[in-house]
């Protein structure tokens, strides 16, 4: 797997929908390099830190502002490119 391949997989391998064999050359690819690691764990926290932001902003709504998490999402991607993510 490559770097462009996990950078574009991640969120299905998030998401658990990755088959077994694309899930194992993910986690190999991530211990092997550097880069994706540190790229995977820094996605994984915004996430979670917008998830929880969310959450607690919508609380008396029901479920997860899904356009808002695509569109943070869509913005975090944009400013990994710009700040050298993997290719
Ligand atoms: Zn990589």
């Amino acid at each position: 797997m490559t770097c462009r391949e996990l950078e574009v997989l991640i969120d299905e391998y998030l998401e658990g929908s990755l088959d077994e064999r694309q899930r194992d050359g993910f986690a190999r690819h991530l211990k092997a390099c550097g880069v994706c690691d540190r790229y995977a764990n820094g996605y994984v926290g915004a996430i979670d830190l917008a998830k929880a932001a969310l959450v607690k902003d919508s609380a008396s709504q029901s479920g997860l502002p899904e356009e808002a998490v695509a569109s943070f999402l869509a913005a975090l991607r944009n400013a990994m490119d710009r700040d050298g993510g993997p290719r």
